[in-house]
């Protein structure tokens, strides 16, 4: 199933000139744009110290559907010679058209290329060298990969600094998108990924590290320093870089989607970490808040291991104050993509770029910021005008739906923001929440339809698709 609009509602099409760069003149094919967006650095042996230079893939080559060099010949990483493919490649060799235009589309928030590092880890990175006195991986000092379970890269991105030619660069190895039950290899999960990291490379955003780095470890995930998809964790300006690269990811694959909205349907397990943390930062700490609420763990921790029930407590996401479930990128992500599949996905690029653009170097509330600009931009959109709809309130309702309407004041609702709304954008939708929640219920299970039901209880009554 697609989510998509599935109900009797007429759908009208409007093709929409809100923000995005719409030229009067063809654009170069995504594929012209892509070739000096995404520079490709084979590395074959990662252990090597000190390193050699890694293999620059040509890509006007690989646009004439030739592949030369030794990236091409090298067997057992097929899956990174098929995600090159896709997004450099036309589609009789291998190209992936909705790849190309979401790798477009993201890159256009800094219009600067990215490194994409292409790390052979067929054989363990364990080569390990001195650096300032500590032990440090070869593969992760050389070539700022994130070295993972059994020494193979975890797929990894950063953003670099302004000053810097690169937009950011990213790290990617074969083993995991091949071996790990995550990808298993299929193409469509390596994609997703590849847009949810490139996501990450265009981000600007403050990520708060000075409040969570104690002793050089950073809490900003929990003393494990690892995010679960389905956890809720510390740091919001964290949540909101994960979230806005989840729902990129979201709009690629809608399998990727399907699966969370699964998750938000069964009413499944949202995860808190328990360690505890350093005293300076117990105020931020989610575990203790829910126990001083009163809030007890749901019995659905006994289908995990043993393990898992001794560092995290076990929830189910909808039984949660909806501050709580705003630390959960794929919840918020959620509210992204479905806002973006009824408004086109210009609007979200749009504000998206306005809002990295306010958040850089400044620590404000990522989420604040996008969705007053989600907002703004759809206040300016064709739809129902006159007629009393409100479709700048379009991004608040979905917030409302996807943490199952748990508010119980404005003030409340300002917590999925950080209480960083502007207050007159949170009242205005305050006054339709009632009527919100009462024509577009959270059905029993949540299905699709709830979300078409949530913009016609606000008078939008047109879907509006990507022009
Ligand atoms: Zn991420």
């Amino acid at each position: 199933m697609r989510p998509r609009w599935t109900t009797s509602v007429p759908a009208v099409l409007i093709t929409i000139a809100i923000g995005a760069v719409q030229p009067v003149q063809a654009t170069p094919a995504d594929q012209q744009i892509l070739k000096d967006r995404l520079s490709f650095r084979y590395v074959a042996n990662p252990n090597q110290n000190p390193p050699a230079d890694p293999e620059i893939l040509n890509n006007e080559s690989i646009i004439a559907g030739t592949f030369e060099g030794s990236f091409w010949t090298t067997s057992g990483i097929a899956v990174l010679q098929n995600l090159v493919k896709a997004l450099m490649a036309d589609r009789a060799h291998g190209g992936d058209d909705s790849l190309q235009e979401y790798a477009r589309l993201v890159t256009d928030l800094t219009r600067k290329p990215v490194l994409v590092l292409l790390l052979n880890d067929l054989q363990p990175l364990n080569a390990t060298m001195t650096v300032g006195g500590r032990t440090v991986k070869v593969a992760a000092h050389h070539w700022g990969a994130w070295i993972g379970a059994g020494n193979r890269v975890w797929p990894s991105a950063r953003h670099n600094s302004d000053d810097s030619p690169w937009a950011g660069q990213m790290s990617l190895g074969a083993y995991a998108f091949t071996n790990n039950s995550q990808w298993g290899g299929r193409a469509r999960k390596v994609n997703a990924t590849f847009i949810h990291e490139l996501t990450h490379t265009q981000d600007a955003s403050h990520r708060r590290g000075h409040i969570f780095s104690i002793d050089r470890r950073s809490y900003s995930y929990g003393p494990d320093n690892v995010h679960y998809t389905n956890e809720a964790v510390p740091n919001r300006a964290a949540v909101y870089s994960e979230t806005i690269a989840d729902a990129m990811a979201f709009l690629y694959s809608s399998e990727e989607e399907q699966e969370y909205f699964n998750w938000f349907a069964a009413n499944d397990a949202l995860v808190v970490e328990k360690t505890e943390p350093p005293a300076s930062l117990r105020d931020f700490w989610l575990y203790n808040r829910l126990q001083a609420a009163g809030v007890a763990e749901s019995p659905i921790r006994n289908a995990y291991s043993a393990d898992m029930q001794a560092r995290y407590a076990f929830y189910r996401i909808r039984d949660l104050p909806a501050e709580l479930m705003a630390h959960n990128e794929m919840i918020m992500a959620l509210v992204l993509a479905e806002f973006t599949r009824h408004v086109g996905d210009p609007v979200l690029f749009d504000a998206l770029g306005s809002a990295n653009a306010s958040l850089r170097n400044v620590s404000a509330s990522g989420m604040a910021v996008l969705f007053e600009e989600m907002c703004r931009r759809a206040e300016q959109m064709p739809f129902g005008a006159g007629s009393g709809a409100h479709p700048e309130l379009m991004p608040l309702a979905y917030a409302d739906y996807f943490t199952a309407y748990r508010a119980t004041s404005a003030d409340e609702f300002n917590t999925i923001f950080e209480r960083m709304m502007p207050p007159s954008r949170v009242a205005a939708y305050w006054a339709v929440r009632d009527q919100v929640r009462r024509d577009a219920p959270v059905s029993s299970p949540p299905v699709w339809t709830d979300l078409t039901n949530v913009a016609m209880a606000l008078g939008v009554r047109e879907s509006l698709v990507n022009p």
